[in-house]
């Protein structure tokens, strides 16, 4: 038996599903999250991410949480050094180096989503709701069913539930594929952090790069240190090479053989009961999709995953943005009018106290139009960010990684100053066609 639900249903409080919730809330719109976890505390949530002034920190401002956001991000994060596996420095640059660039501080996953469910009214999320399956029941109508069996119906449903969206067959049945790199995640905890991986490390993110293999450790909050071991394998690789029982690390340690002495020394520092094998997917940054259905769209990882390049959350926090300003738009009713005097009082500008926006059901072509034209303008804006995860991937895991890195590098930021100055100009108008 399904049950109905009101205005907005989220699947998925990952950073899209909770910045989304937080700014229809701001503006009176009714939601609901469904998340798959028990609890806010069921998982870990894992290492640091930067955010970027255009996309992440414009969407903590817009939902009014960016002072809080500032009181826990670290601008010393920014730093990055590049090493080749001998231990060569490559690059080696920090906040105080780059300061033309506009800041891109960095704030731990846990704390980014700590601050986003407590700025929500409570009840918002309904823990422990993963969704099965999502069927339509007619063209403004869905029907979500989960795991427990029991469902709901909704007229306008957000599918913010990661890469492996349970939403995004209703638009399209394209998945991401494997883009051939699997990693270990794991993290040092900051009483196991000697001195000479302080010096290795830095106070930001150090990356070393040889034999189709990358090794990243990345400074975290309170002297943790999150790292990933990424290799570049066949998909099954993990399963054909397990974990042993015991002496996780040294096993990990054998993958590097001959790499500079801080890659050792990491490994071997690591808490074994945080080691997670993980496989990186991605959409192909061609891939484009149109849908006739109403009332029903992906954000975030479900509809843009591509491999971690410091831009996927800050894409899907713009894409709540923009889904929202969307949604407020068509779901606002317009006000009454409001002036009982006479005319020709009536015309007397009256002092109004501000009111609560009436909520209306949306008409399903007018909705369609509106949904339709911002998902156009999401994958525009995160096309090129997909082809620079792609290309860097393609560098990171092929011959000569740390100078051809370093080429790229320098590439990428002569892009930078160019997006900043062409795109201010250019993005607005791109946005009118789009
Ligand atoms: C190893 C790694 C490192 C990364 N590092 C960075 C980085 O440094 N910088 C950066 O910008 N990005 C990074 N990313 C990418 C970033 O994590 C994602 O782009 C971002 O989290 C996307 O947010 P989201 O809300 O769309 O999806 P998610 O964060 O994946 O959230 C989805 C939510 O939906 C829930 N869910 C999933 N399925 C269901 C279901 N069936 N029913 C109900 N709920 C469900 C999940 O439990 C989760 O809470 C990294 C990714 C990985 C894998």
């Amino acid at each position: 038996m399904s049950t109905p639900q009101g205005p907005v249903t989220i699947i998925g409080a990952g950073p899209a599903g909770l910045c989304l919730a937080r700014y229809l809330q701001l503006h009176s719109v009714p939601c609901v999250v469904y998340e798959r976890e028990e609890s806010a505390e069921a998982r870990g949530q894992g290492g640091t991410l930067d955010l970027h002034e255009e996309s992440g920190l414009l969407t903590l401002r817009e939902i009014g949480l960016l002072d809080d956001a500032r009181a826990m991000m670290r601008p010393e994060g920014e730093a990055m050094r590049v090493f080749d596996k001998s231990g060569k420095a490559w690059i080696d640059e920090s906040p105080e180096k780059s300061s033309f660039f506009p800041e891109r501080p960095e704030i731990d996953r846990g704390m980014l989503r700590d601050l986003l469910l407590g700025s929500l009214e409570p009840g918002t999320i309904q823990w422990n709701h993963g969704v099965g399956s999502t069927r339509v029941i007619d063209n403004d109508t869905y029907e979500v069913t989960f795991l427990d069996g029991t469902s709901i119906t909704t007229n306008i449903l957000i599918g913010a539930d990661g890469t492996f969206s349970r939403v995004r067959p209703l638009l399209h049945s394209t998945k991401p594929t494997y883009n051939g790199i699997s990693l270990y995640d794991m993290l040092i905890p900051e009483s196991s952090m000697t001195p000479s991986i302080r010096e290795f490390v830095g106070s930001g993110m150090c990356i070393v790069l040889g034999d189709g293999k990358a090794f990243i450790p990345q400074m975290n909050s309170a002297g943790k240190c999150k790292v990933y071991a990424e290799l570049k394998c066949d998909e099954k690789w993990l399963e054909q090479n397990k974990l042993p029982e015991t002496g996780k690390r040294e096993w990990i340690n054998k993958l590097y053989p001959g790499w500079t002495k801080g890659v050792e020394e990491c490994i071997m520092a690591v808490d074994e009961s945080t080691i997670t094998p993980r496989r990186l997917y991605a959409f192909d940054s061609k891939f484009r999709w149109s849908s006739d259905l109403s009332g029903v769209t992906i954000m975030g990882d479900a509809a843009h995953a591509m491999a971690p390049s410091g831009e996927g959350v800050n894409q899907a926090m713009k894409d709540a943005l923009e889904l929202g300003q969307t949604l407020v738009a068509e779901l606002h009713a317009p006000p009454r009018f409001a002036s009982l005097a006479p005319f020709p009082l009536s015309f007397l500008p009256v002092t109004q106290t501000p009111c609560k926006p009436r909520i209306r059901r949306p008409d399903p072509k007018r909705l369609h139009k509106a949904i339709r034209r911002y998902e156009r303008r999401m994958m525009e804006r995160v096309a090129p960010e997909m082809w620079t995860s792609e290309e860097l991937y393609k560098c990171w895991f092929g011959p000569d990684a740390a100078k051809t890195f370093k080429g790229l590098f320098k590439w990428l930021m002569i892009w930078g100053v160019w997006d900043m100055v062409v795109g201010t100009l250019w993005r607005p108008l791109r946005g009118l066609w789009a």
